[in-house]
Formats: structure tokens, C-alpha cells, sequence
């Protein structure tokens, strides 16, 4: 790929970005550091080749192309994070993958540039329509959820901060809409707490399927024997 074509398709993914996926609180990696091109977009770049028909791209591939210009990886994540934690709408083939989309293990694809990944949390407040936000906050009586800290006095769980709430996920696995928020302090609504699932009154009630399959990666044999029976017994498998 020349520089010109890595130049082309970037604009491509900046229009994109501008008109869908900034307001979500997706960050467009920068093109370049200095002189030489960044990992992230040199990766966003070679994903989004003939947008919107990607094609599969397997890490082999990307990673000799990612070599041309970082010639010390041999081991390209970043479609993985780009996805993620960046939020950019990449489904990868590994189990795990939330998306329902299925390529095959080791590869990946760019779905699209106008819509963020399924799982993807941004902790910025969107700015919802009319009084909303102000209402909800209301309704808690300007509280975090989870914790009871009061807006922009002293956090309960880290005293030396002022509260902020902010739109936290009832379920991070859902969009954030109105049914899916409940207030939350910055400290309730780290990204580290995406795992879990929060009722309306803030409190934990399960993990995402995403946590959920990352546990039962660690079960010992002997729970994982347990449950195992208990779900063919449930779903007669
Ligand atoms: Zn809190």
C-alpha cells in the first residue's frame, strides 16, 4: 500500500468518524507521529481497504503489513483493542467475540464505520434530548446509583474527589439509552466495572456475557463437571 492510498482511505475514516462515531466518544487514532504512521491507524487503514467492502483479514496479513513499517511486532493486538476498548466496529475470530458475526479464528474485519462495536462503553455523557438527564439524576436525588455519593460534593469512595455522576450502563452489552442508564459517580462507572450488569437501584445483579465466558474459562474440572451437567440437564444437550 503507498502512502498516498494509506492517506486516501484515512480520509475516508476520518468523514466517518466525524459524521458517526465521534459524538459515541470513539477516538480517531492520529494518522501520524512525527513523520512515520501510527500502529492504530495503520491497522484502522488496512481493515477499512475497499470501504464498505472489507474483506477477512487475517492476523498473518496484517502483521506483514504492519511489519513494513514497525519491523520489531511480530504479534499485531490492536484490531482487537481497536475494537474493545477503542470501540471501533471490528469483529475478530476468536471465542468471545460478542458480535454474532462469525470469520473465521484469527482473523478480522471491519463491519463499519458508522456504527460503534455492540459492547463498546464510552463514559462520556451523550447529550440526550430535552430534560432526560436532569430528570433521571433527579429521580436519585442527584446521587451515584451505586454508591449514594452526592453530585459535586465529596465522593464516598474516594474521598478527595468531588462526585461527578455521569450516564452509567445498566447493562454494558446494551446501548446507552434511556432504560439502560442509571447515575453513577466516576468511581461506580470505571471502565474496569464493564463487566458487570447493575439493576436500577445501582446494584450488581450479574456479568456480561463477556465476563461471564472469561470465568468459566477458569473453572477448575470439577466445577466445570458441575456445570456442565447442570446445563444438559437444563437444556437436555
Ligand atoms: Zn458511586
Amino acid at each position: 500500500m503507498t502512502n498516498k492510498e494509506i492517506e486516501t482511505i484515512y480520509e475516508i475514516i476520518i468523514k466517518n468518524h466525524k459524521e458517526h462515531l465521534s459524538s459515541l466518544g470513539i477516538k480517531l487514532p492520529k494518522l501520524k507521529n512525527g513523520d512515520s504512521f501510527t500502529m492504530n491507524s495503520l491497522v484502522l487503514v488496512y481493515l477499512a481497504k475497499d470501504y464498505p467492502n472489507t474483506k477477512i483479514v487475517s492476523k498473518e496479513e496484517l502483521t506483514q503489513f504492519i511489519k513494513n513499517y514497525f519491523p520489531d511486532v511480530n504479534d499485531v493486538q490492536q484490531g482487537r483493542h481497536l475494537a474493545r476498548q477503542g470501540g471501533w466496529y471490528i469483529v475478530s475470530g476468536q471465542r468471545g467475540d460478542i458480535t454474532d458475526i462469525k470469520i473465521p479464528a484469527g482473523s478480522y474485519k471491519l463491519i463499519s464505520l458508522k456504527k460503534p462495536y455492540p459492547a463498546f462503553t464510552s463514559h462520556r455523557n451523550i447529550n440526550f434530548t430535552g430534560n432526560f438527564w436532569e430528570n433521571l439524576k433527579q429521580t436519585y436525588h442527584n446521587r451515584c446509583a451505586s454508591c449514594g455519593s452526592p453530585e459535586n460534593e465529596a465522593n464516598y469512595i474516594n474521598p478527595s474527589a468531588t462526585t461527578q455522576l455521569q450516564q452509567g450502563h445498566m447493562n454494558p452489552e446494551k446501548p446507552l439509552e434511556e432504560g439502560n442508564i442509571i447515575p453513577q459517580c466516576q468511581e461506580c462507572n470505571r471502565g474496569d466495572r464493564n463487566r458487570w450488569i447493575y439493576d436500577k437501584r445501582g446494584r450488581v445483579t450479574g456479568l456480561t456475557q463477556e465476563a461471564l465466558l472469561s470465568r468459566i474459562k477458569k473453572l477448575d474440572k470439577k466445577t466445570a463437571s458441575i456445570v456442565v451437567k447442570f446445563l444438559q440437564e437444563k437444556f437436555h444437550i
